[in-house]
């Protein structure tokens, strides 16, 4: 193992203004090498539970999504999933696609659809999100 990954979590979280702390560093990790976005439960099971209790992966996201670095990307049994925010932009998460036959989601980062426009008067978007469903290639 080299420590690669360290130093860049590491600059993401000082380009935030975040202390690079165990915590933050290991939430991050876990979500990078997931590739796709995991539910607080699915993130205490890759860190062990251990190390890092429940509330404090919840304060970590908490922390982590107030800089920007981590979004909600969707919902899927009653828990956000979350994922980090460099695939996407500030105004436009790529779509989600959650597979109806294994349940499995995937990122669609290469597929982008158009912003929603004109929202009724006194809305305020600020991200988009798109869920879609449907048959997984393997299921298909
Ligand atoms: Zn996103
Ligand atoms: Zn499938
Ligand atoms: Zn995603």
């Amino acid at each position: 193992m080299n420590s690669k990954p360290d130093i860049n979590v590491c600059k993401m979280l000082k380009a935030a203004r975040l202390y690079c702390t165990d915590g933050r560093v290991a939430v991050l990790k876990a979500l990078l090498r997931a590739d796709k976005p995991l539910s607080q439960d699915q993130i205490a099971k890759r860190l062990g539970k251990k190390r890092y209790n429940k509330v404090t992966i919840y304060r970590t996201l908490g922390s982590l999504s107030k800089a920007g670095l981590v979004h909600r990307a969707f919902m899927d049994k009653r828990a956000w999933h979350f994922e980090l925010a460099h695939n996407c932009t500030e105004t436009q998460c790529h779509p989600h696609f959650t597979c109806t036959s294994c349940g499995a989601t995937h990122c669609l980062t290469q597929m982008s659809l158009p912003m929603a426009k004109r929202p009724p008067k006194g809305f305020v978007v600020r991200r988009q999100q798109v869920h879609l469903e449907g048959l997984c290639p393997a299921c298909a």
